[in-house]
């Protein structure tokens, strides 16, 4: 299945609110560290994408919905089917709240997100002419849809350069002290305050990707880091930067 294609970066417009919120935890980076940390990111990774499949708005607002505690590649499995019948919020309410549970039993709390992926097709019909909605305020109005799921959309599906705080980043944004804070909403303002503008739309990716794959929650790979001279975590256990290449074409996970 193809990816939403994004459209260039725009676009702070949905970002600013929260860029001017204050951070009350400083980053341990100078603006030239910061600037160098991202520039590695974008020749490693010039084009991030997300991992979760979709064929167009609506089905990666119900795959983010669904990847609440659960892995990409676990809903990417139950989603390749279940899109394949139901890509739009219509055909989701043909296809019913008892068929949607069985695409998708092999994601945590699947009754829950089977009701509301019910109620939100509903709520698009009614009021948005089945379409998805652009802001982040109309977006959290939908059943089951949070700041980080309006977040994710936004930058995915219409380009806005917004950045969803999920389990990674906000490891990440502690552990190195790249922007500090107690709350997935702080953190967020934090980086949207120190994170160059030119790097701001792909930043979401890029930190998910880093923290996925290499910055990782039980042992960080430091020794696979490109940006291991300029990380100032107490965790790190390694100096020496790993060498900068662009990676291969990024393989959408569907299994582990
Ligand atoms: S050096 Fe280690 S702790 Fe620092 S960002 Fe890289 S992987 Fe994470």
């Amino acid at each position: 299945m193809k990816n939403v294609k994004s459209p260039p970066p725009s676009r702070r417009s949905n970002a600013a609110p929260a860029r001017r919120a204050s951070a009350r935890q400083r980053s341990a980076y100078k603006p030239a560290e910061v600037e160098e940390i991202f520039r590695r990111f974008s020749v490693q990774r010039p084009e991030p994408r997300g991992e979760l499949e979709h064929v167009n708005a609506f089905t990666l607002l119900v795959a983010v919905a669904l990847s609440a505690q659960a892995t990409d590649a676990g809903v990417n499995r139950a989603t390749r089917p279940l899109f394949a019948v139901a890509d739009t919020p219509e055909k989701m309410l043909a296809l019913g709240e008892e068929r949607l549970r069985d695409y998708i039993r092999t994601i945590g709390l699947y009754r829950n997100k089977a009701k509301n992926v019910i109620a939100l097709s509903e709520k698009l019909i009614a009021n948005f002419g089945g379409e998805v909605p652009r802001t982040r305020e109309e977006l959290m109005g939908l059943p089951g849809v949070g700041r980080k799921t309006a977040n994710v959309v936004l930058q995915m599906a219409f380009g806005q350069a917004a950045i969803a705080v999920d389990t990674h980043i906000f490891r990440i944004a502690n552990r190195i002290r790249l922007a500090p804070g107690k709350t997935p909403d702080e953190v967020e303002a934090h980086l949207l305050r120190v994170i160059p503008e030119k790097y701001l739309f792909h930043a979401h990716h890029w930190l998910i990707l880093h923290g996925r794959y290499v910055c990782k929650a039980r042992r960080p790979e430091c020794e696979r880091c490109v940006i291991a001279d300029l990380c100032k975590s107490p965790e790190k256990t390694c100096d020496i930067p790993a060498p900068l290449v662009e990676l291969p074409p990024q393989v959408i996970p569907v299994t582990g």
